[in-house]
Order: C-alpha cells, then sequence, then structure tokens
C-alpha cells in the first residue's frame, strides 16, 4: 500500500508538472511542477526503504523528503501536512482524524485557512467530509473546491502580492492537492496490499 502510494502520487504530479508549473506561472513565480516533481522524485527513489517501515514512521519519513527537496511554500506545507498525519497515527488514531491532524499542521504552518487561494481550500472540505463519512464524495469536492479557487482573490502566499490580478486564475497548490487526493483514492480503492 506504502509504495504504490508513493508510485500513484509520483505519476499524477510528474504526469502533470507541466500543468502545475504554468499555473504558478499566471499567479506565482513558475516553479510549483517542478518543485513537486523534484520531491516526489526523491519519495520514489526512496519508495522501498519507506515502504519497510511502519505507518506512522512513514508517512514521518515521506514528510521529511518533501520537506527538505521540494522546497517552495509547498514544500514546507505538504511536508508539515504529512508530519502532521505522522503525529497523529503515533497516537493510534483512525485515518480521518490523521487526515485531520495534517491539515491542522498545514493551516498552523501556513497561518492560513479556506478561502485564501491556497491548498488549503481543497484540503479543508476533503477533511471534512472523510470525518464524516462521506468517502465517495471525495472526488467530486476535491474537483470543485480546486474549481471554486478561480473566481477567489488570494491573500496568502505569493499570489497574494498580484492582488485582484490573482482573479481568474485557479490555484497551483489547490490544483496539486486536488490531483494527489485523487491519486491516494485510485490507490485506495484498489484495494493494492503492496
Ligand atoms: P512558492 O510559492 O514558494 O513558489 P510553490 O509554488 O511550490 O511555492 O507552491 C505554491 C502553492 O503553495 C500555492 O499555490 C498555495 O496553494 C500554497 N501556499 C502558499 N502559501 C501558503 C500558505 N501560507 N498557506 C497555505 N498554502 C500556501
Ligand atoms: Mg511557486
Amino acid at each position: 500500500m506504502i509504495a504504490s502510494l508513493i508510485e500513484r502520487c509520483h505519476a499524477t504530479i510528474a504526469g502533470h508538472a507541466e500543468v502545475l508549473t504554468e499555473l504558478d506561472r499566471a499567479i506565482g513565480d513558475g516553479d510549483h511542477g517542478i518543485n513537486l516533481e523534484r520531491g516526489f522524485d526523491v519519495l520514489l527513489a526512496e519508495k522501498d526503504a519507506i515502504a519497510e517501515l511502519p505507518w506512522p514512521k512513514a508517512l514521518q519519513e515521506a514528510g521529511k523528503v518533501l520537506v527538505s527537496k521540494v522546497g517552495g511554500a509547498s514544500g514546507a506545507l505538504y511536508g508539515s501536512f504529512l508530519l502532521g498525519m505522522a503525529k497523529a497515527a503515533e497516537e493510534g488514531v483512525d485515518v480521518a482524524s490523521q487526515v485531520e491532524a495534517g491539515v491542522a499542521a498545514v493551516r498552523k504552518r501556513g497561518k492560513s485557512d479556506v478561502g485564501a487561494k491556497t491548498m488549503l481550500d481543497v484540503l479543508v472540505p476533503v477533511s471534512e467530509a472523510l470525518a464524516e463519512g462521506r468517502a465517495g464524495d471525495l472526488r467530486r469536492i476535491a474537483d470543485e473546491a480546486r474549481e471554486a479557487t478561480g473566481p477567489m482573490k488570494a491573500t496568502r502566499g505569493r499570489a497574494s502580492f498580484l492582488g485582484e490580478r490573482s482573479i481568474g486564475h485557479c490555484d497551483p497548490g489547490a490544483t496539486s492537492a486536488r490531483l494527489l487526493i485523487h491519486a491516494v483514492l485510485d490507490v485506495i480503492e484498489q484495494g493494492d496490499a503492496r
């Protein structure tokens, strides 16, 4: 399962790196896809070692890789997400609560919340739906939440420097979050036990 998650997440990032970078070129500095690809390449290279670890340790290790290799705001934020999940997993809570803790870590690290046109606009509603047991709705919620970042005005991250001019472009981090959520669901729904 851990190996498959890494493979699937790597594949979706590699397959969309250009699109993500293009979105970041519109409202940021044009490196989001490049940043994520660099980190997920390292995760893929370390896949076998990470897959051997118990779940909380695997989350922690993957989080450290993202923090140190992705760079940019998104590396610290996605890394914090996994490190927050890892801490909760260590305490033995269920996956929905782990995800909730991951989202809380992103909020804290980014000093941000929904409505600021960031990855949190996707992560928060998906986490809430998961906590409510609405697993079947997660793809649609992620899609709609990502689309909804288009008309928003950015108030956090580099896009906030553009003010009103950030309106009309979907957020790169919300877009990568949506892609990664689909990738994780693909693996879970396939029930791949590797
Ligand atoms: P950078 O902005 O440093 O170049 P990236 O381009 O890799 O980093 O990532 C940009 C994405 O990070 C944004 O699209 C946004 O979703 C997310 N982001 C940036 N700042 C914050 C923040 N304070 N809180 C939450 N997400 C943020
Ligand atoms: Mg950028």
